[in-house]
């Protein structure tokens, strides 16, 4: 069986701790690798590699930095199919699927890219006689990230790329579910010129998370996963002195007015509903009818949802993988079911779907409830699956007060021809990312992305200017060249300008 292993230093670490989590393939249900587990000695030797590589790093010319992230981004480019294949293997997504993730990633890698741009300082001369007062943004140190199973490539890169760019150097402990992604990015960083020790890679469970929580040498944590462990990792890092962006999850509304394109809105909600089978944090999983349009656009949603071509990520055939394990897949199953004990009407159930020559493979069809009662569990519960609830409301201010009182406000939608309606909603609306006839709004990498309420914790959203500032911190500088004929004399009061 193949072990996936650290990259600390800028070489493979194999691990001592003799602790390993299952990798599986979820097209098959087979588990033919493990991942190594971290100790919390291997997490402080990343860390102790990383404050290593800081001396060098936290200095070097932003041409220098620069050079390494274009021929980074070379090579992600060349190696896009080598990755998105490894994002299937794993975590069972399509390859045009993991493709569109890669590309995505690369988006921040381009932006970092441009690090020369985003960290200019400010200047002001002359602030008083002879005196001048300048802006910097420094970094801060040793950084790390912590992130999800569902991008395993792209979430790790909307943090180490800006991170780096800015002068930090980096510890990444991806998913114990789909660790190679990850890995392979740190292998090919190297490849690309980036010096050894600039981003490390520890595999593991809560206790390397833990030991990064806890560590005296991190400044900044960046956390991408559930609510709950994003708000246990924002309150045990703020414990610890950390600067702390934590990332949740999501459920996430679409709004269709009645004077919407129905045909289109339902191309949108499959789309967003089930593609990568609903395990991404901006999917739609609930689709909010307004006025007289649920009839109609339930039956058209319904009726492309029957003709999706669900099969292993690796058939170019498929449209939609398995589920990232079984455990997973039989609890979104068990959310179809109880949706139908607590009221709601199953109008196309995907439970008990197999495929054919893949029987063990974490395949679940999918699933359409209307007339999803607000109290219902499926309504309430990020469910993470190819479930797509719909609610009816009566009209506009019944559909924006019910997605306000939702306690997440990741991304939300609006469908419809008005634009004033249009125009209300994104000022209403209580959620960091808005899409206006587009349904999955993921901002593109030189804006930044990141959710209100339970959607994240912490004062910044993830990559653009957000990501320049978590990753730095400011220092202004006042200078003076005194004109010896004039030194001022002693005084104590105060500095005041003149
Ligand atoms: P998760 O919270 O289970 O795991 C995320 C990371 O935290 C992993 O690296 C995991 O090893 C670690 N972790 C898990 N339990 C831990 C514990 N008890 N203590 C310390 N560390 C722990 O999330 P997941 O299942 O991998 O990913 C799916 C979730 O991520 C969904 O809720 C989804 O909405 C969310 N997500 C959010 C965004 C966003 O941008 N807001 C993006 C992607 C995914």
């Amino acid at each position: 069986m193949k072990t996936i292993t650290h990259w600390i230093g800028g070489k493979p670490v194999e691990g001592t701790s003799g602790r390993f989590g299952p990798v599986y393939d979820p097209a098959t249900g087979a588990q033919d690798k493990q991942v190594a587990f971290a100790t919390t000695d291997e997490v402080d030797d990343a860390v102790a590699a990383a404050k290593a590589a800081f001396e060098s790093w936290g200095t070097a010319s932003l041409a220098k930095r620069t050079a390494v992230l274009f021929k980074y981004r070379e090579l992600l480019d060349a190696r896009r199919d080598e990755i998105a294949a490894l994002i299937t293997a794993e975590h069972g997504k399509v390859h045009s699927d993991a493709l569109g993730e890669v590309a995505r990633g690369m988006e921040i890698v381009e932006l970092a890219c441009s690090i020369p741009q985003l960290l200019k300082g400010e200047l002001s001369t002359q602030v008083s006689t002879r005196v001048d007062v300048s802006s910097i943004r420094q970094p801060l140190g040793v950084v790390a990230g912590i992130t999800p199973f569902n991008f395993p490539a792209m979430v790790p890169m909307w943090m180490f790329p800006v991170a780096i760019a800015c002068g930090n150097t980096f510890v990444l402990k991806p998913s114990e579910k789909d660790p190679s992604a990850s890995y392979r990015l740190a292998e090919l960083a190297s490849e690309a010129g980036l010096p050894d020790g600039v981003l490390n890679v520890v595999q593991g469970d809560k206790v390397a998370v833990d030991r990064l929580l806890e560590h005296p040498d991190i400044a900044a944590v960046s956390f991408v996963g559930s609510t709950p462990i994003a708000k246990y990792i924002q309150m045990k890092g703020i414990e610890h002195g950390k600067r702390v962006q934590a990332l949740g999850g999501a459920k996430n509304h679409m709004l269709v007015l009645p004077d919407a394109d129905l045909d289109f809105a339902a191309d949108q909600a499959i789309n967003a509903a089930y593609g990568s089978a609903g395990e991404r944090c901006m999917a739609v999983s609930v689709v909010v009818a307004v006025g007289d349009t649920g009839d109609e656009l339930v039956g058209k949603i319904a009726e492309r949802a029957k003709g999706l071509k669900i099969g292993p990520g690796t058939d170019p055939a498929s449209e939609m993988g398995p589920l990232i394990t079984r455990e997973h897949r039989d609890k979104v199953a068990s959310y179809v079911s109880g949706a139908a004990a607590q009221g709601a009407e199953v109008v196309v159930d995907g439970t008990g779907y197999s495929v054919e020559g893949h029987e063990d493979g974490f395949f679940l069809g999918v699933s359409l409830l209307d007339k999803v009662p607000v109290a219902a569990d499926a309504y309430q519960d990020e469910i993470f699956g190819p479930v797509l609830c719909v609610v009816r409301a009566d009209t506009y201010d019944d559909a924006i007060k019910l997605i306000n009182g939702s306690r997440w406000g990741n991304g939300t939608a609006i469908f419809t021809r008005d634009g004033g309606a249009a125009r209300r909603f994104q000022l209403e609306v209580q959620a960091g990312m808005v899409g206006v006839n587009v349904p999955i709004p993921v901002p593109v990498g030189y804006h930044s992305f990141g959710g209100w309420k339970d959607s994240l914790f912490g004062d910044h959203h993830i990559y653009g200017n957000d990501g320049i500032a978590f990753y730095t911190q400011g220092k202004v500088i006042t200078t003076r060249w005194p004109d010896p004929a004039d030194s001022g004399g002693i005084n104590l009061g105060f500095p005041s300008n003149s």
